[in-house]
């Protein structure tokens, strides 16, 4: 009966296929490379580096943010470094400790400065009465210690040492290399966001701008602030800033005010926004305010995060890699990017979940070997999902940062 061998056929077919799915995912799998990992295809550092490297006096801790490589996003170990506490100096969180370059009292060489109670200290040899650390100078413009952002080592008086316990959930890694921030929650890399550090420009000699790498709390949710020009007037809206060093907030990529065509004066987020990704700050961390595949934006940020002067709280910890000596590769070629030629004809994304493109089916994923071919070429990174840069983009990213 053709009836019952038709049904005979396709039980053999279900028998001998392997189910699409499982067929599917094993096209992805290349070699015995462990394609899950974060770092495996995207772009990192030609040579890993870590702030200890250099230093006479090694460390011995485990998973401190010093001996570990910045820019590895491998998610174990980011974890560790994030869920560890942080050693700060008691002391008011908008002032400074100068850092002697000696262990005596009377000494008045300073090797750089440490902002108290938020900026973490690297100990590495803690006696009865002085401690040696190191860290990343926050010296401030009009300082008299005149040491910014350089990383240094000098003595403390041991008292001012605090261990403080850090937030279990959530933890922020900002890179200066990349100029990217990526948020981790309960061990995994959650979401990735573009931002602006400080941008030191050699020619106005303001060195201060730079932001300082290391180790911090958010110590303070401060809320909106705008910059005065010099005529007085409000020249930049800066909303829902975290205090996490002194001066240095992490706050919303800033709004300009602009006068439209009828004469009316708004704010506008446009101009700041196209330098996302580069150095463009006096030293806060501008972030963004589009929101990421997984609807993560700065305001996210302000509600979610965990304000360690609450009750029960602990602060959420916040670890900055510096630029300088490094330099990233590209990215692998068989990274997927995502197009979507109806939706957003000037992008390409990263995600086929970017509120850009994701309401339609129409998305096409293609590599990242292919971005410079004829249908990809012109395309630009989606300012909402942070892709993988270009070739060319990269090699520009490595030239500017490197100081
Ligand atoms: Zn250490
Ligand atoms: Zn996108």
């Amino acid at each position: 009966m053709p009836y019952i061998k038709r049904i005979i056929a396709l039980l053999l077919i279900a028998i001998l296929l392997p189910p699409a799915g499982i067929a599917e995912e094993e096209d992805f799998i290349w070699e015995d490379e462990d394609l899950s990992a974060p770092e495996t295809l995207l772009a990192t550092d030609l040579i890993y580096h870590t702030p200890n490297e250099n230093s006479p006096v090694k460390c011995s801790h485990t998973d401190c943010y010093w001996n570990t490589d910045m820019g590895r996003l491998d998610e174990e170990t980011v974890w560790k470094v994030l869920t560890r506490p942080v050693t700060v100096l008691d002391g008011n969180q908008r002032h400074q400790h100068k850092v002697r370059t000696r262990p005596e009292e009377d000494c008045t060489e300073y090797a750089g400065c440490v902002t108290y109670a938020s900026q973490g200290v690297h100990v590495l040899e803690k006696g009865e009465e002085w401690t040696l650390i190191e860290a990343y100078s926050s010296s401030v413009e009009g300082s008299s210690v005149k040491v910014y952002a350089e990383l240094f080592q000098g003595y403390v008086p041991t008292e001012l040492l605090k261990e403080v316990p850090v937030d279990q959930t959530y933890g922020i890694v900002i890179d200066k290399q990349q100029q990217r921030l990526y948020l981790f929650r309960e061990g995994k890399l959650y979401t990735t966001m573009l931002c602006s550090t400080g941008f030191y420009n050699p020619k106005k000699k303001n060195p201060w701008n730079e932001t300082p790498a290391g180790e911090f709390l958010m110590i303070s949710w401060t809320g909106d602030f705008y910059l005065k020009g010099e005529d007085g007037d409000n020249t930049m809206l800066c909303k829902r800033a975290i205090r996490i060093n002194d001066g240095i907030l992490i706050h919303e990529v800033p709004m300009i005010p602009r006068t439209d065509s009828s004469g009316n004066k708004t704010w506008s987020y446009t101009r700041c926004e196209r330098y996302l990704g580069e150095k463009a700050s006096h030293g806060c961390i501008r972030v963004q305010q589009k929101k990421t595949p997984e609807g993560i934006n700065e305001e996210w940020l302000w509600k979610n995060l965990s304000d360690g002067t609450k009750k029960g709280k602990n602060y959420t910890k916040v670890i900055i890699w510096d630029d300088a000596g490094r330099e990233i590769g590209y990215p692998d070629d068989r990274l997927e990017l995502y197009y979507n030629q109806k939706r957003d004809s000037k992008h390409y994304h990263s995600s086929r979940n970017c509120v850009m493109i994701r309401t339609s089916s129409k998305t096409k994923p293609f590599t990242y070997g292919e971005l410079e071919d004829k249908a990809y070429k012109k395309l630009e990174a989606c300012p909402y999902c942070a892709p993988q840069l270009r070739q060319s983009e990269i090699d520009l990213l490595n030239k500017k940062n490197n100081r």
